[in-house]
């Protein structure tokens, strides 16, 4: 099932099914070019990270400068996003994400929303409730689930799979009618951004499959959908490690949508919930943090301590029993000298 790419200038699309390349080396190729204009030539690639893309001056907020914690990325194989539709993207240094003006919040504007959007089953509010506060603790920020708007009812396609003993047909949802005609009319005043969240299937474009989540980085909405991560979606039983897998998936998909939302580009440094992704076997390679780069761009945007922050992050992802993260996290609070 291959796929056209499609460009989107302004607009972050994240995650159809599989595109072909012949352009795998491309992202490195510019990560190179920008290197080699700041320092010599012998930068490894550790150092080539750090500079961020070629930008003059500090690359990520002093806080962050030890990145041995971090896992560089690896040149993208076929299929990945960055050598798919990701192939053309320009890396956002801190330096150039702070030029951009970025989305931020002010005395007015202080909060984020995540609108529900279409039908939730009361069983579905623990999920919400622990994505609210992921987001929560990820952005420092207050987050409110906003009760149900219905989803619209245009540019909605119905889709068929007929493949052998699997046949399944549903309805996909056009992400930027939802952003349009539902999202940006009920902007609350008092909202940084605004997410729908559904869980029905999504596509950004007649051309494209599916997407799992899309985001203006200077709108202020973005609309996530939950659908592909359960079993349900694919017509298979539910286990306790599936559920636990489709959680973390949510929480994947959602820190990086918001991300967006606060004006983040795609990630071209480190292994970051900021990379692209093409499918779910890459999005399950995503951590659930930020790098050096992505989380200096948070941290000065949210103006927060990030010893604080990683607190915050590691007692969320103990309290949901998810050790690996929270071990990560505390790892991370005990990396920090000082005082505190
Ligand atoms: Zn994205
Ligand atoms: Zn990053």
């Amino acid at each position: 099932m291959i796929e056209r790419s499609t460009p989107y200038p302004k607009l972050q699309s994240f995650r159809q099914q599989s595109v072909s390349s012949v352009l795998g080396r491309f992202w490195f190729f510019l990560l190179l070019v920008g290197g080699a204009g700041c320092g010599p030539l012998s930068l490894d690639s550790r150092e080539l990270a750090r500079a961020g893309g070629g930008d003059e001056g500090p690359r990520v907020l002093p806080v962050f400068q030890d990145d041995s914690a971090f896992e560089l990325l690896e040149e993208p194989v076929p299929g990945d996003w960055r050598a798919g539709p990701g192939r053309s993207e320009r890396p956002q240094s801190f330096l150039r994400y702070v030029a951009e003006d970025p989305v931020r919040s002010s005395e007015e504007r202080n909060r984020i929303v995540l609108q529900l959007l279409g039908d939730f089953e009361k069983s579905d509010q623990a999920l919400l409730e622990s994505i609210r506060e992921f987001v929560a603790c990820s952005f420092s920020c207050r987050v409110d689930l906003a009760e149900s708007l219905p989803l619209p009812q245009s540019n909605r396609r119905s889709r068929l799979w007929n493949r052998g003993v699997f046949q399944k047909s549903w309805v996909q949802h056009h992400t930027k009618t939802i952003m349009h005609e539902v999202l940006e009319p009920n902007l609350p005043e008092d909202a940084i951004c605004c997410l729908g969240i559904t869980q029905e299937d999504l596509y950004p474009d007649p051309q494209w499959e599916y997407v799992f989540g899309q985001a203006y980085l200077h709108r202020r909405v973005g609309v996530y959908s939950l659908a592909r991560y359960f079993g349900k979606f694919w017509m298979m039983s539910e286990t306790q490690s599936t559920r636990r897998r489709a959680h973390r998936r949510a929480m994947k998909v959602i820190g990086h949508e918001v991300g967006h939302m606060f004006s983040l580009a795609h990630c071209a440094y480190y292994r970051c919930i900021m990379n692209g992704s093409n499918s779910l076997e890459e999005s399950d390679r995503l951590p659930l943090w930020f790098c050096p780069v992505c989380a200096s761009k948070l941290v000065w945007n949210r103006g927060v301590d990030p010893r604080e922050r990683y607190l915050g992050l590691e007692r969320f992802f103990r309290d949901q029993g998810f050790e690996f993260e929270a071990d990560w996290f505390a790892r991370r609070v005990s990396d920090f000298k000082g005082p505190n």
